[in-house]
Formats: structure tokens, C-alpha cells, sequence
């Protein structure tokens, strides 16, 4: 398989994939394994994986440059989020022993009844990954999912394999042993071939289309499918806030990330009296940024990741200045080898139009004016996805009933593009089912077991 630069167009490095046959072995080790690594004291556990989070540190500026290398993530971002994936290290740490102790839930006064509850590990997951922060999503799974007991098969993106395995040899250094997390190198063919195995439990994150396909596969199986989707997240900018700030804020929800970011603002609505200077206030925001090569410091928008993505974006932007919306920004993408996108904002789009639809994943957004909270409600909630959404006003009580109104997985008050460990990480319609992080995403891990002891 071709590991490539998408901001340069070279190859990084071959790295062999792994078939049908091979993947058959790894899964059997890793069964063989699991019971072992389940029976070790959680200490043992947390220590390798205190470990591991020691080696990310020592690592970071090499596993910074792999990532923006394979990825085309600006080198600052890829900092940030190697940062990120310690402090999520740091909750599992903390919370894990908690979660995972047994519990005596009810006690007979004469002591000849005691209910118990065991947290016991699924048994071998797979873990198959997105690209766009490959860190945080697959740390979100394999991190609670080892300290639970799990054995992991770990298939990361095709576009993001060295981060990947980068992982995996930390782990293995930290003391988890080689057949407890496994990686699995390939694309969609690989993936389903590992689907093929007879695993206790499927992990994904990437796209609504896979991820539906995946749902049909595992249905019949009766195991645990847990799916991270894609979103079309909604801003709503009320009428009360300091315009400038809530500009620059938005925008960089928006554009962070090259705008791959699942959590992305992928669309904007502001209220009336102020979409003139609001829109004034985002271009200036996002002229600002620098685009350009992912190693420079200075680089706020980077590469695309995936060639393909750039006929998406072009047929968004074309389907909406066709359908009557106004182009009130085009920056300049390089004009070099290399998958580049320029940043542009629409204005005066409405539903009808594919960019206020359809999953973005890139530099691109719509800003429509809604007349009143009512009716940004109505276009909030007028989507297939419902990962995250959010208000920005100066009216807390305003910004709490109109989120009580959206159907979506997380919601912000005044910020936006947000994950944080502490908080279950989940969305509704085609954004997926299940969760990760918080408490609530180390037991996803567990099955837990209910003991009536009678003496
Ligand atoms: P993708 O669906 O193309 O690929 C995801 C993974 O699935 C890859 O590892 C791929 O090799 C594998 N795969 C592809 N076909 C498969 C098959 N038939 N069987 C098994 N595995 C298969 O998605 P992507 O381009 O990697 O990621 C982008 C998408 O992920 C976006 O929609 C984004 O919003 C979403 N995402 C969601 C979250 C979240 O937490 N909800 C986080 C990050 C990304």
C-alpha cells in the first residue's frame, strides 16, 4: 500500500497490506491472547498505559511530522492534537479502576443475598479508524478498550497507516503485548476482511456509507457495533453577540483542520439584523488565514487529505453558485502538486443547495440568514446528521432552550468544534449509535455481568 504526501504528491513510503489470510492470523493470536491480558490487575494495565502515554510525550515532535506528512494536517494542529490525546490518556488513567470494579449493588440484612455487578471485557474488538484526527479517534477506542481487558485488532485509515503503527509500537514498548493490540494495515478491503472475523465487537468511526454497510454486516452477529459518523454541524448566531468574536470563533470551527473535522461547522445561520456584519466580520476571519504547506508554523489551512474529496467540494461550490448563492469569498489555493482546496464561503444559500446537505469535510461553508429562533431551529434540525450543534449569544437562558430543541449528539453554547474526555462523545441519526469517551466510554467496553449470590 502507498503511504502519500497529499500536500506534495510523494510517496512517503510502500508498506505491505495485509490479506484475507493474514488478517485470519492475527485475529487468532489475538483470541489465544485475550483471556491472559484480562486476568492481570488493573494496575498492570494502567501501567502499561501510563507508559505508552510517557512515550507520546518523548515522541511528540516526530509523531507531529508523520502526521502532517500523511495526513497534511498544519504542524501546529497535529501538536495540538497529540497534546489532546495525552489529557484523554490522563481521564482514562484516572477514571478506569473506578469504572471497572466490581459492585455489590444490594445486600440481604441477614447477609444471604448479595447482588453483584462484574465488568467484564467484551473480548477481542476491532478498532477501524478514520484519518482525520487518527490519534483521538483511535485512542478513544483502544485506550479504555485495553484497560478494560480487550484484545485489540487495529485497522487505522489507509491514509493515516504510519500514525497508526507509530501507536502500535508505543504499545507494544509500553508492555501491552503484541498479540493484545494488533494493527491491521490496509484500505476497505482490508477492513471487511477483518469484519469477517468472529470478533466480540466492532469500533468505527468514518463515514455514514461504510458505516451503514457495517451496521448490515454485523446485524445478524449479535455483537456490539458501535458507529462514529459524519456530521453536518449547525451554528446559529444570534442577534445580541459582540459580531467580531463570534466571527472569528465560527470560522475557525469551520476552517481548523482544513474543516476535516467531524465536529466541523459545516454550516452557519445568523439571525437577520446582523448577517451583514456577521459576514463582513467571517470574510475578514478567514482571509486571515494562511494556507499553504503543512510543515510551515505559520500554516492555519493545509492539505486535503484524500484526492477524491476535492470533487466533492467543487461540485458543492458549483451545484450553490448555481442555484443562485453568492461567492463572498475565494482564497487562493497553491498552485503546485498536492490535493488543495481554496477557502470559500458562501453566502445566500438555502436547503435546496448540496453544501447546506451534504458533509463537507473541507474548507468550504454556507451562511444563511434566518429571520428568528424559530426558524434556525426548523434549519438546525432540517438534516440527516446529528453529531454536534451550537449558539452563540449573550443570553444563557435563549441559548439553553434553543438547544433543548436540537436533535444532535452534543450541543455548545458559545463555542464550537469541542470534544472534550469528560463528556460522552456521540451523535443521533446517521451520525452513528454508541459513545466514546467520559465514564460512560470505558464501559462501553465491558459487558457487564449480573452475580445473584445466595449463601
Ligand atoms: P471511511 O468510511 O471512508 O473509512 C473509515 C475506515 O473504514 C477506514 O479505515 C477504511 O479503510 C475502512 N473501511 C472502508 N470500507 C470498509 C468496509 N467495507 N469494511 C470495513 N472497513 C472499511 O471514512 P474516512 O474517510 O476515513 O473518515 C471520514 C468520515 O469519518 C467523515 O464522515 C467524518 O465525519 C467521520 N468521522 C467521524 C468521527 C466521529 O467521532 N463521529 C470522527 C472522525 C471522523
Amino acid at each position: 500500500m502507498k503511504v502519500m504526501n497529499p500536500a506534495t504528491g510523494a510517496l512517503i513510503r510502500d508498506v505491505p497490506a495485509d490479506g484475507a489470510k493474514a488478517v485470519r492470523a492475527k485475529y487468532e493470536k489475538a483470541r489465544a491472547a485475550q483471556p491472559q491480558w484480562a486476568r492481570l490487575p488493573i494496575r498492570k494495565r494502567l501501567e502499561a498505559i501510563r507508559h505508552f502515554r510517557e512515550q507520546v510525550v518523548v515522541r511528540m515532535e516526530d509523531l507531529a511530522r508523520t502526521l502532517t506528512a500523511e495526513v497534511g494536517k498544519p504542524i501546529r494542529q497535529s501538536r495540538n492534537e497529540l497534546n489532546g490525546l495525552t489529557a484523554r490518556i490522563d481521564f482514562f488513567l484516572a477514571q478506569s479502576a473506578g469504572v471497572l470494579r466490581d459492585e455489590t449493588v444490594f445486600k440481604a440484612p441477614d447477609q444471604t443475598l448479595e447482588e453483584r455487578i462484574s465488568h467484564d471485557p467484551l473480548g477481542v474488538i476491532a478498532n477501524i479508524s478514520a484519518w482525520n484526527y487518527p490519534y483521538f479517534v483511535g485512542g478513544n477506542v483502544f485506550v479504555p478498550a485495553l484497560l478494560a481487558g480487550n484484545a485489540v485488532l487495529y485497522k487505522p485509515s489507509e491514509y493515516a497507516t504510519l500514525s497508526g503503527l507509530h501507536m502500535v509500537e508505543m504499545l507494544h514498548a509500553a508492555g501491552v503485548p503484541e498479540d493484545i493490540v494488533v494493527p491491521v494495515v490496509g484500505d476497505g478491503k482490508t477492513g471487511a476482511a477483518l469484519l469477517r472475523q468472529p470478533v466480540d465487537g466492532v469500533f468505527f468511526t468514518g463515514s455514514y456509507g461504510t458505516g451503514a454497510r457495517i451496521a448490515a454486516s454485523a446485524g445478524r452477529r449479535m455483537i456490539k457495533v458501535q458507529l462514529e459518523l459524519g456530521g453536518k454541524d449547525p451554528i446559529y448566531v444570534c442577534d445580541d453577540v459582540d459580531v467580531k468574536a463570534a466571527a472569528a470563533a465560527v470560522a475557525d470551527g469551520a476552517f481548523y483542520n482544513t474543516g476535516q473535522s467531524c465536529c466541523a461547522v459545516e454550516r452557519i445561520y445568523v439571525h437577520e439584523a446582523i448577517h451583514e456584519s456577521f459576514v463582513e466580520a467571517f470574510v475578514a476571519e478567514v482571509k486571515s488565514y494562511r494556507l499553504g504547506d503543512p510543515l510551515d508554523e505559520s500554516t492555519y489551512i493545509g492539505a486535503i487529505t484524500r484526492k477524491a474529496q476535492l470533487g466533492v467540494l467543487k461540485r458543492q461550490v458549483a451545484d450553490a453558485v448555481k442555484k443562485g448563492a453568492h461567492l463572498a469569498f475565494c482564497g487562493d489555493a497553491p498552485k503546485r502538486k498536492g490535493n488543495w482546496f481554496a477557502p470559500t464561503v458562501l453566502t445566500d444559500v438555502d436547503h435546496s443547495m448540496l453544501v447546506m446537505k451534504d458533509e463537507s469535510f473541507g474548507p468550504i461553508i454556507g451562511i444563511q440568514a434566518v429571520a428568528d429562533d424559530d426558524a434556525a431551529v426548523d434549519q438546525m434540525n432540517d438534516t440527516e446528521y446529528g453529531l454536534t450543534a451550537g449558539v452563540y449569544t449573550r443570553d444563557e437562558k435563549r441559548a439553553k432552550r434553543i438547544l433543548a430543541r436540537i436533535a444532535s449528539g452534543t450541543v455548545y453554547w458559545n463555542c464550537c468544534d469541542r470534544v472534550s474526555p469528560r463528556l460522552p462523545w456521540s451523535g443521533v441519526k446517521h451520525s452513528g449509535i454508541g459513545l466514546t469517551l467520559s465514564t460512560y466510554g470505558i464501559q462501553a467496553f465491558t459487558r457487564p455481568k449480573a452475580w445473584h449470590l445466595k449463601a
